[in-house]
């Protein structure tokens, strides 16, 4: 009996895998090496960290570094170096620090050169010359009119709504043509007193410069860092894939993801009217102003998000302001007005790419759970997604398992089906087979030509009846 399983009939596994039995040798251990090649390498890219915490007052930053980056530069020192540029942004720019360059500024009635950090300097230029690009609609004189409107550093409890008078007032100091700026030294030069500055919409998408900066310095090559919902990434993620990024529903009270957005080497911000707005005699007043009229804008989107490359290095500062003033471009004098072509037109012409959600119905008037979206070409739009993936999953692994689960299960089955209906042994040890036992009790040694430890019967009974391959009758 033994005699006639080394006849040479069908080989099923040789039908089933396509190979003789030594290919399949070399087949199995190739997969085996694959699967440790696997896992080895997904534990390799499994190794992350990530920090957070508060800057510029309640707003909450994170920086999460993936993969080999990790080797060059210790958590702690990333902390230290992420707190000092952040720390540095906000002791510059904040208007709720009283020392800052920015609320100095705002306080000096001069109209001479007034000193500030090259930083400081340099962010100002970058927002005027935003301001040239968007027609006014992004403007950091904008300040007087934030604070009409009840938002920023001198926010009170309840908001009343403004006076044509205190409109007027605040229109004669809001414009970017009031400020000018230089660089050596650095100082700033308002046109008259009461002329201030905001840099609320900008600030943040600097500051992720700033970080991103500090890692590149370090030698970092895969990296997220976000300030405020403002993003830079750079090379790949946790898997080993682009950043991906949860773009928000524009609702006040969750956290839902619309869609999500595949990062490489690219900055994303986001503006939005449905968390930050005032409620005033029942009316919604959104924190983004229309610098040319010194109102909230209304009837525009909910939110739109920007993308800019990293070829430049102040890309989510630029994203940051573009997003801003595509609320304002977005907004309309009435409900009805064509929002899409506008928005879709200014960022062609401006060669911007963007996404944008715009309400079904002005939010300001009680707006509506619905929504629409539109989007420019070359937006990096993933799939719509639930759930914001950015790399920090702890189920990375198991993507990779299945995987292996499946090949290994695969290949298995292919050498039972040629060993069962070819009556062939299966080549190797079968270390893991020889160990299970049947109904009967009878171990799986049977199906092994190679039988492990475990198997000394079946390794006398096989040699008994080892004969050269004869040739099929
Ligand atoms: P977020 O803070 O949610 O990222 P933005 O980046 O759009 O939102 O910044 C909005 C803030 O910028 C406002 O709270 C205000 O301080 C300031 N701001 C409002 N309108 C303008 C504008 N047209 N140009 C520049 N800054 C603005
Ligand atoms: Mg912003």
């Amino acid at each position: 009996m033994a005699r006639a399983w080394k006849r040479r009939k069908i080989d099923v596994a040789e039908l089933v895998l396509g190979m003789k039995r030594n290919d399949r040798v070399a087949w199995c251990s190739w997969v085996v090496f694959l699967l440790l090649a696997g896992c080895l390498s997904a534990s390799a890219n499994a190794q992350s960290f990530e920090i957070t915490g508060r800057t510029m007052g309640p707003i909450e930053y994170r920086v999460v570094v993936s993969g080999e980056s990790t080797e060059k530069l210790p958590q702690d020192t990333a902390r230290q170096m992420i707190n000092a540029e952040l720390q540095q942004v906000n002791r510059l720019m904040s208007t709720y620090l009283a020392d800052s360059d920015v609320s100095r500024f705002n306080r000096s009635d001069s109209t001479d050169w007034f000193t500030v950090d090259a930083l400081t300097a340099q962010v100002v230029q970058r927002s005027i010359d935003i301001s040239q690009v968007t027609r006014g609609a992004f403007d950091i004189t904008v300040g007087p009119a934030v604070a009409l409107w009840n938002f920023g550093a001198q926010q009170q409890a309840t908001a009343q709504l403004p006076s044509e008078k205190e409109l007027q007032q605040v229109r004669a100091v809001v414009g970017y043509g009031k400020l000018s700026v230089r660089q050596e030294p650095p100082a700033l030069k308002k046109e008259k007193a009461g002329v201030q500055i905001d840099l609320s919409a900008i600030a943040k998408g600097f500051a992720v410069d700033q970080v991103a900066g500090a890692l590149d310095r370090s030698g970092v090559t895969d990296y997220l860092v976000e300030v405020g919902g403002e993003v830079r990434t750079r090379g790949d993620n946790l898997q080993g894939g682009p950043w991906r990024i949860g773009i928000e529903k524009p609702t006040e009270a969750g956290r839902d993801v619309l869609a999500v957005a595949a990062l490489e080497n690219q900055s994303l911000a986001t503006s939005g009217d449905y968390r930050n707005f005032q409620l005033i005699d029942g009316r919604r007043y959104s924190h983004t102003i229309d610098p040319r009229t010194c109102r909230p804008v209304e009837y525009g989107l909910a939110s739109s998000s920007v993308v800019q490359d990293n070829r430049a290095n102040d890309g989510c500062m630029t994203a940051d302001a573009l997003a801003t003033a595509l609320m304002v471009l977005g907004a309309g004098q009435q409900e009805g007005e064509d929002v899409r072509q506008r928005c879709l037109d200014f960022c062609r012409d401006q060669n911007i790419t963007g996404f944008f959600v715009r309400r079904d119905q002005s939010v300001s008037e009680g707006g509506s759970a619905g929504f629409s979206t539109f989007s420019t070409p070359g937006f990096p739009l993933a799939a719509p997604a639930l759930v914001e993936e950015t790399g920090q999953s702890s189920g990375s692994i198991w993507p990779a398992l299945l995987g292996a689960v499946v090949v290994f299960g695969i290949a298995i089955l292919g050498m039972a089906v040629g060993a069962i209906f070819g009556h062939k042994p299966i080549q190797g040890s079968c270390g893991g087979l020889s160990a299970g036992s049947g109904q009967a009790g009878d171990t799986a040694c049977s199906v092994c030509e190679q039988p492990a430890d475990e198997c000394p019967d079946w390794e006398e009974t096989k040699e008994s009846s080892e004969v050269p391959n004869e040739p099929a009758p």
